[in-house]
């Protein structure tokens, strides 16, 4: 890993105060936000306050100009908490939506949303799953015509992080049609304008604090300067992002899996069976040692992906063997690490049953793992 030393203590300490923040500002409130199924709009503030929003925004667009890989810690570190909910909202705010802005957006776009996703005052949501349609993504209905002075979206999208939180929302809209996914484009919408309706907070078996949203168009009117880049790329920016969107729900994963293994290790050093502690179970001591080593094995592709990144040559199969192979093994080490806790992994109170449904959705979004698999075989095989 080529990470020079300095670097190494400013990612260190990027990592405690970030702890810190999360033991003062989160940790003590999490289960209310579980149970309301939602957290509070101030904390995307106090963490913008805190930095820890965007971190890699350069400076000259009014970031902190950090890397990637310090972005991608503070997803760790919320996941090892045991805060995935929040992992997964920061994580789609400051690494899928925000690099859409500062990639393809107008010197105005940028100036408008870059500073107001910084501090936390706008939070970032991306609206690409329709109630019709999720890994097809090219066969989306959500229209946006061409009219003097606007477009006008109509549509409906499901699923959508951030959804009730969100200020800005990327919605991905036909514009042509007729052209299939060559007709596809990006619009970076306020959702205060007229038209945006949103709908219900979903229900869902996992990351309860993590408001996910289904999202109404209807008449829009989208000013021609809301488009993002050039009408009809869209499909092809979503492509060039995928690596990184990839890479970080394989960070998220990595940080999680972590934090299971550490509550795991703490219960079967003090749980006791047939007079010794769980820990001195061969079964017990065989599973953790296998747990480990995935864990390992898995970090350090991802820092390899993330040194690719860095470089620009991280490309789409790769990431996507770091999500299946990162999101396969929290699935995994959920499960093992629950058996060990016994009856008690099964109650919500224990931080390991909550892990185990937040795990479960880490196959499905961002690409489910078998389209991960589909993209790997046709780098292989081609089409
Ligand atoms: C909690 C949560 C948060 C989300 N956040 C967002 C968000 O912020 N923005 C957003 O736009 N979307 C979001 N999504 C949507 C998510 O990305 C989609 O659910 C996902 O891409 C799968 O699409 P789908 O649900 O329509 O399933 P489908 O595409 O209908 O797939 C159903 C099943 O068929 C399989 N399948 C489909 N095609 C193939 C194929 N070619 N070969 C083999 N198997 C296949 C899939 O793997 C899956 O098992 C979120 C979803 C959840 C659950």
């Amino acid at each position: 890993m080529s990470v020079s030393s300095d670097q190494q203590i400013e990612l260190k300490l990027l990592r405690e105060s970030t702890r810190k923040f999360i033991n003062k500002e989160i940790t003590p409130y999490y289960n209310e936000w579980e149970k309301n199924q939602i957290f509070p709009r101030e904390l995307w503030n106090k963490m913008g306050q805190a930095g820890m929003l965007c971190v890699d925004v350069p400076c000259d667009q009014e970031g902190y100009g950090a890397p990637f890989r310090f972005s991608a810690a503070i997803t760790e570190e919320l996941a090892y908490a045991g805060a995935c909910s929040l992992a997964i909202a920061v994580s789609v705010h400051s690494d899928i939506v925000t690099p859409y802005v500062l990639n393809r957006g107008t010197t105005e776009q940028k100036n408008y949303w870059l500073p107001r996703m910084i501090s936390g005052e706008a939070v970032g949501a991306i609206a690409m799953t329709e109630p019709g349609t999720g890994s097809d993504l090219a066969s989306i209905t959500t229209s946006a015509i061409e009219h003097e002075d606007h477009y006008l979206i109509n549509g409906a999208k499901t699923f959508i992080t951030n959804g009730q939180h969100a200020d800005l929302t990327v919605i991905v809209a036909k514009t042509a049609p007729q052209l299939g996914s060559k007709g596809i484009s990006l619009f970076l919408v306020d959702t205060l304008w007229p038209g945006f309706n949103k709908g219900r907070n979903l229900d869902k078996l996992g990351l309860h604090a993590s408001d996910t949203s289904e999202l109404f168009f209807t008449d829009l009117k989208a000013p021609k300067d809301s488009l993002l880049g050039q009408a009809g790329s869209g499909f092809a920016y979503l492509m060039q992002e995928l690596p990184r969107e990839r890479l970080i729900i394989a960070a998220l994963a990595v940080g999680a899996t972590e934090g299971m293994l550490q509550w795991t290790l703490q219960y079967v050093s003090e749980r006791k069976a047939f007079k010794q502690t769980l820990g001195q179970f061969q079964n017990t001591r065989f599973k953790l040692a296998e747990l480990k080593t995935s864990l390992e094995i898995n970090r350090a592709f991802v820092n390899q992906c993330i040194e690719q990144l860095k470089e620009g040559e991280l490309d789409v199969a790769t990431a996507a063997m770091a999500k299946l192979s990162t999101t396969e093994m929290q699935g995994q080490v959920a499960d093992a690490c629950l058996q060990m806790f016994g009856g008690y992994g099964y109650m919500t109170e224990y931080p390991i049953a909550r892990a185990f449904a937040d795990a479960r959705v880490q196959r499905i979004y961002g690409g489910t793992s078998e389209i991960m698999k589909e993209i790997i075989a046709r780098s292989m095989l081609g089409k």
